[in-house]
């Protein structure tokens, strides 16, 4: 699997690092973050890594990014 990271010679470009600040500020989630995680962990540890970031620590359920809370049970993340 390529990765913008891997194949661009103007990573990280200023569209990326401007959509990753705003998912910081905004949903606390980085991109780029993910980005250097899978460099690290190779993607099947990174999604592991992901699968248990993104679980909701009341119910279990699947964290949405785009929100602030479980849509689930609304347990703030
Ligand atoms: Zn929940």
């Amino acid at each position: 699997m390529l990765f913008c990271s891997d194949k661009c010679e103007k990573f990280p470009c200023a569209r990326l690092k401007n959509l990753d600040k705003r998912y910081r500020t905004k949903y606390k989630m980085s991109m780029l973050e993910n980005l250097e995680n899978i460099k690290k962990f190779e993607i099947k540890k990174f999604v592991k890594f992901e699968q248990k970031r993104w679980k909701c620590p009341k119910c279990g359920e699947l964290l949405c990014v785009h929100r602030d809370s479980c849509l689930n049970c609304g347990e703030k993340r």
